[in-house]
């Protein structure tokens, strides 16, 4: 590790939540802050990550544990690198993420719960994906016909139903100071 900041240890910030319930949204505004204030960031999309590097996989949880797993190999080089990686994937299996977080075990793996309830995420239906899903025309979706596992201890939890998107960061980074004692964006630690 040649590139890490001195004083601070390879991080990523992982969102885990359902479909719809603002990981990509509150992901893509972490990144723009911890970019303001000076640190890389990158953000690994679930939905980017299967148009390309993914998209030889399915919805099946095996394959979804296959993203999981790739997306934590690409977020470590990063972060080895001085980045924060954010990475917003349903990632729906608490086995599957602790995968991912083992691949942090010498740096900070910091799990997010984007824990909107079912009825907003159905109610915005970005997508229109729960329509169809109700309808029976998508297979394994996560919350209707696949298993979401809520995260057993996850550093915080947000609710994009309540908080504002700069909320969600605010909270995000906040939780991650207090974690590792040290802010990633420069600014004082609470
Ligand atoms: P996911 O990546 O979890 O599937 P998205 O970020 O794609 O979710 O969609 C979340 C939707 O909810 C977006 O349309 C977003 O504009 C909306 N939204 C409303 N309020 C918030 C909030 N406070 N934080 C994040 N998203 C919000």
């Amino acid at each position: 590790v040649t590139f890490i900041p001195p004083g601070t240890r390879p991080t990523v910030i992982w969102l885990t939540g359902l479909s719809g319930a603002g990981k990509s949204t509150v992901g893509a505004a972490l990144t723009a802050r911890l970019r303001r204030s000076g640190r890389e960031s990158f953000l690994l999309d679930g939905d980017r990550l299967r148009s390309g590097l993914c998209n030889d996989l399915t919805f099946s949880l095996a394959d979804r544990r296959e993203q999981v797993r790739r997306a934590a190999e690409v977020a470590w080089i990063l972060a080895e690198q001085g980045a924060v990686p954010v990475v917003a994937l349903i990632s729906p299996l608490v086995a599957d993420r602790a995968l991912a977080a083992s691949r942090f075990e010498t740096g900070v793996f910091a799990e997010v719960f984007v824990s909107t309830p079912l009825e907003t995420c159905e109610a915005r239906d970005v997508k229109g994906l729960y329509a169809r899903a109700r309808r029976g025309e998508v297979p394994e979706f996560t919350g209707i016909s696949s298993p979401y596992e809520s995260p057993l201890s996850p550093l915080v939890e947000v609710r994009t139903d309540r908080l504002s998107v700069e909320a969600c960061v605010d909270t995000i980074l906040d939780a991650v100071a207090a974690l590792t004692g040290s802010s990633l964006t420069g600014a004082a630690a609470p």
